[in-house]
């Protein structure tokens, strides 16, 4: 693919570097004022390719992916019981438990122990539920995606590549 042909937004921000995002499937540049986006799409050229040809291929697989159905009350009853397990298993105490419909993730877990459950959530399988509680209750042990962090999730989920496509894939068939 061409430099100029890759899709990609820009955003200028008062930072020191240039960084990369894919968020939410979209290539988002985040340069400092005044920086050439070129530069930044050529040093990284093979790594925005292959994460691109990664989106592709889960924006294909979304198409046949089913959603789970259930109620608000069935979604918040699984939520509040898991977190209640994980939060024992992971000897972290939670505080509160909040929903909200989010733009960028599907939770998060704040300094004061609260988790923030994304509504988009109550279409995602069961395992996967599992799967994105222990991540974001993991964060109180280890706040940034460190080696350490993966280390955390690796000894309890093996696969958890394959969890995180799957998150993908799903995102983008209910976002
Ligand atoms: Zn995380």
């Amino acid at each position: 693919m061409e430099l100029n042909k890759i899709p990609h937004e820009l955003s200028y921000r008062n930072i020191k570097y240039p960084r990369i995002e894919f968020k939410t499937g979209k290539l988002l540049l985040v340069l400092p004022f005044g920086f050439d986006p070129e530069i930044v799409l050529k040093k990284h050229k093979k790594w925005i390719l292959k994460k691109i040809e990664f989106i592709e291929g889960c924006l294909k697989d979304a198409e046949n992916k089913d959603i789970v159905k259930r109620t608000e009350k069935e979604f918040r009853e699984i939520i509040h019981s898991l977190a209640e397990r994980i939060s024992e298993e992971l000897d972290e105490k939670l505080n509160k438990i909040y929903f909200k419909s989010m733009k960028t993730k599907w939770a998060s877990c704040s300094a004061k122990r609260n988790l923030t459950v994304n509504q988009l959530m109550k279409f995602l399988p069961e395992h996967l539920l599992y799967y994105i509680i222990f991540h974001e209750i993991a964060h109180l042990k280890q706040k940034r995606h460190n080696e350490r962090f993966w280390g955390i999730i690796e000894k309890k989920f093996d696969d958890y590549d394959v969890l995180e496509r799957e998150l993908f894939i799903y995102w983008f068939r209910v976002a």
